[in-house]
């Protein structure tokens, strides 16, 4: 009988728990209310952050990312959906990247951005600077965890690639996405495309890389995520910038609420540190405090040489005036 009322009396929160808690970015479940119903979200070890030089440190040990299966075939094909928070593709799970010392499977990739006009939706900013938009590749530790579902719970559990997007050229790649946006416009939609090479996706340089330990930027918000965000952007034109900004809608088609800035404000770094895979921002500094170095001294030699020139000149004007008056003297003898 008590074990019964026990159950009756935690039933309705189990039901909520598995019915999960609505959450949005923007209105009375926009992302102030996201800590009262998921708990991480208010926590440490939050993402995204804006990375700065003031907590970069260069660490040699930092490889270029390794992709394996990410050509492919066409033969094989993705899940493109409207989850009423943005497009997500499902990735296959021979896709997997190795950040020692575990290998990561990959699970989905999805992407943020702003409104048109603004070109601001990364969720990352650079020194402040916020792109365009940004794709996140979002892989689990498969060495230790056997899906995603279990692994996002744990602090070692995920590994996602950050992409930040900016306006450039046409990207075709992107364009395999982008093309199908008209067709998953409303929450719930999906259609399938073919299998491509989704490294074309990512920046050219995989060994140029900031990297932190942060989290989901979504709720559950769980601490789990080791960040890897590449330092080169990648370009997509305007008009596949305004498609993406403007094509999908975060409800059904009777409410028709255009799904835009679906990106997370930036969250305390903390006492965290951004490794960097990098030596440019310290080879500047370095560089900078060398030029400076060379000024002082330029400076301090030319001030030497200034009081050493001066201070022979009066040694010289003493003598003459010595001399002048000897001369005057030989001559009021010679009178
Ligand atoms: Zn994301």
């Amino acid at each position: 009988m008590y074990v019964l009322l026990l159950v009756l009396l935690a039933l309705p929160s189990c039901q909520a728990a598995s019915e999960g808690h609505g959450w949005a970015y923007i209105g009375t479940k926009g992302e102030k209310s996201w800590p009262k119903n998921y708990e991480f979200c208010g926590g440490v070890y939050q993402s995204p952050i804006d990375i700065h030089q003031d907590i970069l440190q260069y660490d040699s040990s930092l490889q270029p990312v390794k992709l394996n299966g990410y050509n492919v075939s066409p033969a094989e094909s993705f899940t493109l959906s409207n989850n009423g928070h943005t497009v997500q593709m499902s990735l296959v799970p021979t896709m997997q990247i190795k950040i020692a010392p575990f290998h990561y499977t990959a699970s989905q990739l999805h992407l943020h951005w702003g409104q048109r006009g603004t070109q601001k939706g990364s969720e990352h900013c650079i020194e402040g600077k916020r792109f365009a938009g940004e794709v996140h590749l979002v892989n689990y530790n498969s060495d230790k965890y056997s899906d995603i579902t279990t692994a996002m719970k744990e602090s070692d559990g995920l590994a996602v690639l950050g992409i930040l997007l900016e306006v450039g050229p046409f990207n075709p790649t992107f364009e395999k996405i982008i093309s199908q946006l008209h067709s998953i416009g409303y929450k719930d939609q999906s259609v399938q495309i073919a299998g491509f090479n989704v490294q074309e996706l990512l920046p050219k340089r995989l060994d140029e890389y900031y990297r932190y330990e942060g989290s989901l930027t979504t709720p559950p918000c769980y601490p789990s995520v080791l960040w890897t965000v590449f330092r080169n952007p990648v370009t997509i034109s305007e008009e596949q910038l305004i498609t993406l900004e403007t094509a999908l809608y975060s409800t059904d088609r009777n409410e028709s609420v255009q799904m835009t800035n679906n990106y997370r404000q930036l969250q305390p770094h903390g006492d965290r540190l951004v490794s960097v895979s990098f030596r440019e921002g310290v080879v500047l500094t370095i560089a900078l405090a060398c030029l400076l170095g060379v000024l002082v001294i330029i400076a301090v030699t030319c001030l030497l040489i200034r009081r050493k020139r001066r201070s022979k000149k009066s040694s010289d004007s003493r003598n003459v005036a010595y001399t002048a008056a000897a001369g005057v003297e030989e001559n009021t003898s010679k009178v």
